[in-house]
């Protein structure tokens, strides 16, 4: 039977219980134990739902029904996640990951956990509590809402989203409250822990980045990328902030897919690239980028990562890319190719130029697309003098009911509406 444990040596727990704990017993971050080879019919699966059954059933065999399973994967992976040839002489391409509810790649981890949780606490009643900067909370409530007896509390700092960040949070879904705290992001965070510390009778999870059921799933998009592009191998560069996209790659490729090199491609947030090439550690608290959903200085998975990968420099070469260098990035690929990236995507398509000005052309190039451009239209204007066209779902965000709380930076404030909430 498959079992996870901590990254600090704690044994045993089912994906059950790293599912609902998030982080282990000695404050280390789930892996699972062992690494099963992907089956190898994953290459004849040519819809995302059924790659991701064949991919993902080893990891939660003894643990979730094949059919809740195939159920849950089916209606959180409902958007299409296609594979785009932005230069095919070139042999460049771009997953585009970002055309869930949420217009970012977060919907593909958060929707699935969401519905794995929802199998594994059948008939619980759950409070889901999520610390969010941006992208994170939208995803995860949009995944939770309308599941019976499952309520999600967002926490975000007031004022420290995006315009449109801001406008996803704070819509209205049933049983999801949106919490403006007058904070810092960390000061959310530090509420949620002591939440969880201390629950007080209520019984709650949280959905942050760190959790073992967000992670598997983002596996799933490597493989569905060889799917489509039918590649023998391929280079894989990442857009990194905590590091869990880049994880869940390594873990991809670690069950057998031929990833040739992973480029870890970050904004101004230069600690991890720096490490790969001096083994020194540099990280400390984040700085400001056009690329913000990036921003941090001290990525939560790399715990992660160096247990899994322990020789990693050999396997994975990381770029910083400066914010003048990222609209530099998007300017050149839009010049020559018609493609518009959003912030993110350029930094990791600036890290393949990077890395075939070094390396040369050989095989196929994949950058993972992050996030939709017209969530960052300030951005791309500035950088292409032109405005993203609006896909539906963000021209009708705004137009939606809203409904937002205020909440002071206090532990207690946080217990006191959920202890009230009916
Ligand atoms: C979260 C996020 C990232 C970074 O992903 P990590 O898994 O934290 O490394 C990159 N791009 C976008 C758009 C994001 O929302």
């Amino acid at each position: 039977m498959m079992r996870f444990k901590s990254t600090r040596g704690a044994q045993g727990a089912t994906f059950g219980e790293a599912l609902r704990s998030g982080l282990a017993p000695d404050g280390g971050l789930y892996v699972p134990a062992t690494i099963p080879q992907a089956p190898a019919e994953w290459r004849s699966k040519n819809r995302l739902e059924d790659l991701a059954l064949a991919v993902l059933r080893p990891y939660l065999e003894a643990d979730v029904a094949r059919s809740a399973l195939a159920h849950g994967l089916r209606k959180a992976l409902n958007f299409p996640v296609p594979l785009v040839a932005v230069d095919a002489q070139e042999k460049l391409y771009v997953l585009e990951l970002f055309h869930g509810p949420t217009l970012s790649f977060k919907d593909v981890g958060a929707r699935t956990m969401a519905r794995l949780l929802r199998i594994m606490a059948e008939r619980e009643r759950l409070t889901i509590l999520v610390a969010t900067s941006g992208d994170t909370g939208s995803a995860v409530a949009d995944g939770f809402a309308a599941q019976d007896g499952i309520r999600v509390a967002l926490l975000f700092p007031e004022g420290q989203v995006s315009p449109t960040q801001a406008l996803q949070l704070t819509l209205a879904r049933p049983g999801v409250r949106a919490f403006a705290v007058r904070g810092t992001f960390d000061e959310c965070q530090a509420m949620v822990k002591a939440a969880l510390a201390n629950p007080k009778g209520l019984n709650l999870s949280a959905a942050n980045s760190i959790n073992v059921g967000r992670l598997l799933p983002q596996m799933v998009y490597y493989f569905w990328a060889f799917v489509q592009g039918g590649f023998d191998e391929a280079v894989v560069s990442v857009p990194c902030g905590n590091l869990g996209n880049l994880t869940a790659g390594i873990l991809a490729a670690l069950a057998g897919l031929p990833i040739r090199r992973f480029l870890a491609a970050h904004n101004a947030n230069g600690a991890f690239p720096h490490y790969l090439a001096t083994e020194q550690s540099t990280f400390g608290p984040s700085l400001r980028t056009l690329s913000n959903a990036m921003d941090v200085g001290a990525p939560s998975n790399f715990e992660r990562l160096q247990h899994l990968m322990p020789d990693m420099k050999k396997r994975i070469t990381g770029y910083s890319v400066s914010d003048e260098e990222t609209l530099a990035s998007m300017r050149r690929v839009f010049a020559r190719t018609g493609y518009m990236a959003d912030p993110h995507t350029a930094v990791g398509l600036e890290a393949v130029r990077r890395y075939r000005q070094a390396a040369g052309l050989r095989v196929p190039a994949v950058v993972l697309a992050t996030a939709h451009p017209a969530k960052f239209p300030a951005t791309v204007r500035r950088a292409l003098g032109r405005t993203p066209a609006m896909p539906a779902a963000l021209a009708d965000l705004a137009r939606r009911a809203r409904r937002v709380e205020p909440l002071q930076s206090d532990r207690a404030a946080l217990m006191d509406v959920l202890h009230s909430w009916e």
